[in-house]
């Protein structure tokens, strides 16, 4: 059997990465695997339970508790949380404002990254993060690094959350943008960069189509290889 294939995506918040993932998942029959709805669901869970970022043994035994599925249903990723669907609450603010300290800490990283591989083990996947083509999957077989003007993304996630029916403003969604950006790229485990072999998409000023067309044009020819199309 020949290898699968692993499409890596990594780049800023609100950058577009599960829109385009999704799409091409959909598109090629692969599987697609968020990674940010991973951390976002420990720190959920972190929140609810209290748990003190700087207290290691409490954050290995919050993660010896944690079970996190991600259920692909009908083009929607179902997050569970110990079985509880938590898709809805993991976007939400609070979990926005913890997520990046969260997901800072050593023993974290290390549970996510091995489930991940796991998750990604003789499948054809596309996942997005932050540290895919980096950490996770560094001989991915084509890597993605997305980025976009601040003020784009920040606008275009408040238009998101909005038409959810979330209380925000276009301010503070911006200011959340920014330090998440800044806490990802400066922390010291796994800091989002771009992995040297990554093809760049900045989406500041091209449609959904465009950046679908765009990935298609790289991708496409691994297909071929591969039998696939
Ligand atoms: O992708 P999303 O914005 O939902 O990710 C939420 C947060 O999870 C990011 O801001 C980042 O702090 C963290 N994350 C990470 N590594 C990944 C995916 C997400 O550190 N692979």
């Amino acid at each position: 059997m020949s290898k699968n294939i692993v499409i890596a995506i990594d780049g800023y918040s609100s950058c577009g990465k599960s829109t385009i993932a999704k799409a091409l998942a959909k598109k090629l029959h692969f599987i697609y695997i968020d990674t940010g709805a991973m951390y976002r669901a420990v720190t959920l869970y972190f929140l609810r339970n209290k748990i003190d970022l700087n207290n290691p043994v409490a954050v290995n035994t919050a993660l010896d508790n944690i079970n996190i599925n991600l259920d692909n249903h009908n083009e929607q990723t179902l997050v569970l949380l110990n079985e509880e669907d938590v898709s809805e609450e993991i976007r939400q603010m609070p979990v926005s404002e913890k997520v990046s300290q969260v997901s800072a800490i050593k023993a974290v990283r290390t549970e996510m990254v091995k489930q991940q591989q796991r998750m990604g083990k003789s499948k054809n996947i596309i996942m997005d993060g932050r540290d895919i083509g980096t950490v996770v999957f560094p001989d991915a077989t084509l890597k993605f690094f997305m980025t976009a003007d601040p003020h784009i993304r920040a606008e275009r996630r408040y238009k998101e959350l909005i038409n959810k029916g979330e209380k925000v403003s276009l301010e503070e969604i911006y200011e959340n943008l920014a330090l998440r950006d800044h806490q990802d790229t400066t922390r010291e485990e796994s800091p989002l960069s771009k992995a040297k072999d990554a093809i760049v998409l900045d989406n500041s000023t091209i449609n959904q189509e465009m950046q679908l067309e765009f990935a298609l044009t790289y991708i496409r020819p691994l297909l071929s290889d591969k039998n696939l199309e």
